[in-house]
């Protein structure tokens, strides 16, 4: 009978040292691990970033929640006409990368848009686009900075229209609440595309 608790007390050591692992490494080439095959074409090398909507100087939108602001993990873009003016905008990849993730996720975060971009330096960002009207992308495509991929939406009529942006260095981290005090994983999407934009080189 004493063997039991030993066993639970080892299941537990072991549940928790998993936990701790996983924060503590970090999810850099979390995709390329899964499959020794996946190379990054060398045009799609994420050099550059630039906003997701008013390309490219974000011109006609103003962020209405930045990063940290009631403790928001994103930017909330809004068109400068307010309510559903934006409505149906494009929505723009702010770089060269792979789309992980396209689809409906839940009624909060509506259709949601994920891509991993590779730097030159072989690390990686993700950037989140959420709440979108529709999504022009398909999973597991590459697309270029300034592309396309969707469309500003309001969650089937959840919130005013907008789109909500989030840029993480930890990739492939669950989708989360959008809301925390606790911002590891994640960038000031507005903070890092203008330490990283070349549109004055753009062609
Ligand atoms: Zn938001």
């Amino acid at each position: 009978m004493k063997t039991l608790p030993i066993l639970l007390l080892a299941v537990l050591f072991s549940c928790v040292n998993a936990q701790q692992n996983d924060e503590i490494q970090p999810s850099h080439n979390e995709i390329a691990s899964k499959d020794s095959t996946f190379v990054v074409p060398s045009e799609y090398v994420a050099d550059q970033f630039d906003y997701p909507v008013g390309k490219p100087d974000a011109k006609g939108y103003f962020n209405a929640q930045g990063f940290g602001d009631n403790t928001h993990l994103g930017d909330d873009w809004n068109g400068l006409g307010g309510g559903d003016s934006d409505l149906g905008d494009p929505v723009y990849a702010i770089a060269d990368g792979y789309v992980t993730f396209a689809q409906e996720h839940n009624a909060s975060w509506g259709n949601v848009i994920r891509i991993v971009h590779y730097l030159p330096d072989s690390s990686q960002v993700e950037s989140l686009y959420a709440h979108c009207n529709e999504i022009l992308v398909k999973e597991n495509q590459w697309v270029s900075v300034g592309d396309q991929i969707g469309t500003i939406g309001n969650a089937n009529g959840r919130y005013k229209a907008h789109l909500h942006l989030e840029l993480r260095y930890e990739v492939g981290m669950p989708i989360g609440g959008g809301y925390d005090s606790d911002t590891k994983g994640y960038f000031d999407p507005t903070g890092y595309i203008e330490r990283h934009r070349k549109v004055p080189n753009r062609d």
